[in-house]
């Protein structure tokens, strides 16, 4: 039986330190300019892939990881750097898991080379979900897919918005009603091909934070797209379509809102992303309160100061448990019977909103201005309790686990 331990292995501790200098290197030195110029960082991204960081292969290496901790480790070393250049780094990542969770090997080995490109002509990809009236109530989805059969052709229409790479995208992943009778259960995630004609970028949303990942809507208007784009193939849907029309018929449980349950195993990696931006503020914060003087001694002298500073780094270290515990459990096949990947999900990212805003009020009125970082960690910060799955959802999820009561 393995032995338990708190401890990184060599191996690990390799791959984190290489990350780290990425990060520090590369990425946290261009953070401010992309921040300002709310663009794709596309140089940076041609960087990560040119050392192997941007693509596939690193990210299945840390998925594979037998501990679990691959991933997150990655995630809180990248978002470390700078979390909008990271989120442009890993988006392509959130569509690629997407084809890799539903589609075919076939599939895989088609669109998800195409979503990263190479390093001499990097590409990005995007996973389309969330429309104007379907955020949390992911089973509000209007978008439709419906079946051209004389042609083999999949119909899509539709508005998504808030897609991350969304409209500059090469390869869209896109989640359309099949079958409204039959909530989420009728949903379905196609491949929209580079250059398919009636898929265009809505709206680019003009950001609190995160500016240097692109957001945008993504119009769907008679959007075609071969039959073996579906994700997993149309038999597989049918199977499905079929059990949960037979489960409806019965009178059997109301379909469940995706939103609360289907990303559960991929919230610990968010969690780990805002494990990163925290603890970057406050490694900020505890500098600059040690250098930083008034009334002739460093602010940390105070225990005014001193004491938020333990606590944020305490904060911090119990996020970063609840995310390992929980993305251990994932990896090793542990149920989450008391949605523990929701709970590390939510207590990250209230961590790190707290901790970056401890971090503004430490730095006094230069917090205050864009000559520091910890100003921009803080709007940063705030997306964690937002996307995936808002703090709100989260306690939805883990008070419904708990109890097994249908609490609203
Ligand atoms: C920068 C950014 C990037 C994103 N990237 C993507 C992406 O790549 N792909 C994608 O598909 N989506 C993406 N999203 C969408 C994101 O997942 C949604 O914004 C999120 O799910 C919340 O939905 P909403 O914005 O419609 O808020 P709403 O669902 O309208 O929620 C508004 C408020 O009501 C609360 N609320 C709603 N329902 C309940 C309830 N039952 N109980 C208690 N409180 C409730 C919420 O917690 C929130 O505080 C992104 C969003 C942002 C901002």
């Amino acid at each position: 039986m393995a032995e338990f331990t708190m401890e990184l292995n060599d191996e690990q501790k390799e791959v984190r330190d290489w990350i780290h200098g990425f990060a520090a290197d590369v990425v946290r030195p261009a953070a401010a300019e992309w921040d300002e110029r709310e663009e794709t960082p596309w140089p940076v991204i041609q960087e990560a892939a040119k050392i192997g960081l941007y693509s596939l292969d690193f990210y299945a290496q840390q998925f594979f990881d037998p501990t679990g901790l691959g991933i997150p480790m990655a995630m809180e070393e990248l978002f470390w750097g700078d979390a909008g250049i990271a989120l442009s780094i890993v988006g392509t990542g959130l569509a690629a898991v997407g084809v890799l969770a539903n589609g075919t090997e076939e599939q895989i080995g088609t669109w998800v080379p195409q979503m990263y490109g190479d390093a001499n002509d990097v590409k990005v990809a995007a996973f389309c979900s969330s429309e104007p009236d379907a955020g949390s109530d992911v089973a509000a989805m209007r978008t439709r897919a419906v079946y051209d059969e004389a042609k083999d052709e999949w119909v899509l229409n539709g508005t998504k918005t808030w897609a991350t790479n969304g409209g500059i995208a090469n390869v869209h992943v896109v989640v359309a009603v099949v079958d409204p009778d039959v909530g989420s259960k009728g949903h379905a995630s196609f491949i929209v091909p580079p250059n398919t004609p009636g898929l265009s970028q809505g709206q680019k949303f003009k950001k609190h934070g995160i500016r240097a990942s692109h957001t945008a809507e993504v119009v769907l208007e008679n959007v075609r797209v071969p039959g073996h784009c579906l994700l997993g193939g149309k038999e597989k849907l049918d199977e499905r379509l079929a059990r949960a029309r037979e489960k409806a018929k019965a009178g059997g449980e109301r379909v469940k809102n995706a939103a609360m349950a289907t990303f559960e195993a991929s919230r610990p990696a968010v969690g780990a992303m805002a494990v990163g931006t925290a603890r970057a503020a406050y490694e900020e914060a505890l500098e600059y309160a040690k250098t930083r003087s008034q009334f002739g001694r460093p602010i940390i002298d105070n225990q005014g100061v001193a004491f938020q500073l333990a606590d944020m780094r305490t904060q911090i270290d119990a996020a970063r448990l609840l995310v390992w515990r929980a993305s251990w459990m994932a990896t090793t096949g542990k149920p989450f019977t008391s949605a523990e990947g929701s709970m590390s999900k939510l207590f990250a990212s209230e961590v790190a909103k707290k901790v970056t805003a401890q971090a503004v009020q430490i730095f006094g009125g230069n917090g205050f201005t864009r000559e520091y970082p910890v100003e921009r960690m803080h709007r940063d910060a705030a997306i964690y309790t937002i996307f995936e799955g808002t703090s709100e959802i989260q306690r939805l999820v883990i008070a419904r686990t708990l109890s097994g009561m249908p609490i609203r």
